[in-house]
């Protein structure tokens, strides 16, 4: 390659910082540009001011599969495969023609008659008194990167469509959890629960899974599906399954090109299983209503037994009375035939009294586990809800938040509270006044659980409050079928528990029942 002489050669002192590119032109000798053209991979054509090839480089050549003589002199639209359309090479034309380049893509045709699309470039050369003399035209095939681009593109409309018609909600968020992309599901999410579903779901995750979910995101760890709950005012909660999947991409910016970083999309599939939980808690109440109302029937054999073992020793001990009179009346060594039938009838009925006691059956035996009043109590308003509904009872129920648990029997306890809530009531029933309330509270304290069950009923006077918990003591009349074990019961059961059942002697617009039960992680006494 010929070398320009030393003294022509660019330096810092022969460029001027007003050197056009025409001086510029003078360090680069005349034939160099022409090898430029020449060499170049792009195809280069030379046209007259009317698009008639005048030089076509042999990439230009390679490209339209066309030999020099076979262009020389005929117009660019030898290329046309005639379906670009006619406003495009208007648009061309009318840019050009104003001496402005222009650039856009034209399908053209090679000699074979194989197409191929062309990104065109077309540079008006104009001479020195302003007229368009050539036009340059630089293409290049782009055939292949279009292909890809409407595979990606194709690529990406099939996900979207097979997205949005899928039966789950689906959401994708970026690092800072924006939402990205999202289907029709998710939209009627948006809907129900307000913006932004996602949100809300995710940082309920957080909050059941704790510690585990910043691991998993952390280290990119797909979660599998998670049964969550969405509470709502003034409507039911709502259950949902949440699964989380992460993928990578490649940072497509320039700067990433040669250092390549990536980012972690998430992927949130939301179901909605409201319904499925629906009916797996109607299921459980349902089994929990079967569980206790045979225990209440084993209760209710327990209190005749054990009422009618009580009856029959009220008259026996009379009759063993009368039996130590007369035996203390009797003259030493004389009969008395009476008081020995009498002894015997005494013997007799003892062992009966003893055999109706032997038929008395056990408590069901349950193992101690963990349990938690609040579910408990919740579960039995919901077994009560008909018979409240039914009273036109105001129910006030309030949980205690991350509620303690106690160590204990889950159906006797179960059993307390129903018991409590029927005698609450039968109370409001028996009131019959215009305050119709029932209010039931757990509450942590230091060393227990304390549980309330107030109602608005007539209250026990104070004369009352400890006879209440004794066996076969009841208020009402024989014709109410009570036999007065209910509180006797209850306060076995939360005797067994180690805890304490009482009645509020200050709470005067009702009764007030409380109980305390230690709590499983404190001195337990069970
Ligand atoms: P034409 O009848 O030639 O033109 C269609 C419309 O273009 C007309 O209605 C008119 O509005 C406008 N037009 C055409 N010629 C002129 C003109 N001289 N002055 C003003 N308006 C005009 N075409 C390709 O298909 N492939 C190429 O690779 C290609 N490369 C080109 C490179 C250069 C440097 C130039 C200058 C043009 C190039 N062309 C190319 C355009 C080509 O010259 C034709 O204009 C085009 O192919 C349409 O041809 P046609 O016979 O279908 O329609």
């Amino acid at each position: 390659m010929a070398q320009l002489p030393k003294d022509k050669l660019p330096t810092e002192k022969n460029i001027s910082s007003s050197s056009s590119t025409e001086e510029a032109a003078n360090f680069v000798p005349p034939h160099i540009f022409r090898q430029v053209v020449e060499q170049s991979a792009l195809a280069i054509s030379i046209t007259d001011a009317h698009a008639s090839i005048l030089y076509a480089n042999p990439a230009f050549q390679r490209t339209s599969g066309y030999e020099l003589h076979e262009i020389l002199g005929h117009n660019e639209s030898l290329l046309s495969y005639r379906v670009t359309p006619k406003l495009v090479y208007e648009t061309m034309w009318a840019q050009i023609k104003r001496q402005r380049p222009w650039n856009g893509l034209l399908v053209n045709k090679r000699k074979d008659g194989s197409r191929y699309l062309a990104e065109l470039t077309i540079s008006p050369v104009v001479d020195e008194q302003g007229n368009t003399t050539h036009y340059l035209g630089m293409h290049r095939d782009v055939t292949e990167v279009h292909r890809l681009e409407r595979q990606v593109q194709n690529q990406k409309t099939l996900i979207e469509s097979v997205v949005d018609v899928a039966q789950v909600a689906i959401v994708l968020l970026d690092e800072q959890e924006r939402v990205l992309l999202d289907n029709q599901e998710y939209k009627k999410l948006i809907g129900d629960l307000g913006k932004e579903p996602a949100t809300r779901l995710l940082a309920a995750m957080r909050t059941q899974m704790g510690k585990a979910f910043d691991l998993a995101q952390s280290k990119h760890h797909n979660i599998a599906a998670r049964e969550v709950c969405v509470e709502l005012t003034n409507r039911a909660a709502r259950w949902f399954s949440c699964a989380i999947s992460w993928f990578e991409e490649q940072d497509v910016g320039a700067d990433a090109f040669y250092e390549p970083s990536r980012r972690h999309y998430l992927l949130l599939t939301i179901q909605d299983i409201s319904e499925l939980k629906r009916q797996q808690e109607a299921i459980r109440i349902n089994s929990l209503r079967a569980l206790l109302s045979e225990q209440e029937r084993i209760q209710g054999l327990r209190e005749t037994l054990a009422g009618a073992v009580y009856q029959l020793e009220g008259p026996l001990n009379m009759l063993a009375a009368v039996s130590n009179m007369l035996e203390r009346r009797r003259e030493p060594g004389s009969e008395l035939p009476a008081a020995t039938a009498l002894e015997e009838a005494i013997q007799k009925s003892h062992e009966a009294v003893e055999t109706l006691r032997a038929c008395i059956p056990d408590q069901t035996s349950e193992t101690m586990q963990s349990v938690n009043l609040n579910d408990i109590l919740s579960d039995m308003l919901k077994l009560c809800t008909a018979s409240l509904l039914g009273a036109g009872i105001v129910v006030e129920w309030q949980p205690q938040p991350n509620s303690e648990a106690v160590l204990g029997h889950p159906a006797q306890l179960s059993n307390l509270f129903k018991q409590l809530i029927a005698n609450a009531v039968e109370a409001i029933n028996e009131q019959r006044g215009p305050r119709r309330e029932l209010r039931i509270a757990c509450v942590t304290r230091p060393d227990c659980m304390e549980v309330f069950i107030e109602d608005s009923g007539p209250g026990i006077s104070d004369e009352l409050r400890f006879k209440v918990f004794q066996p076969f003591f009841t208020t009402k009349s024989a014709t109410q079928q009570h036999l007065g074990l209910g509180l006797a019961m209850a306060q076995d059961v939360v005797a067994r528990h180690g805890g304490t059942i009482d009645i509020d002697p200050d709470f005067r617009s009702g009764c007030r029942v409380r109980v305390q039960l230690p709590r499983a992680t404190g001195d337990s006494h069970v």
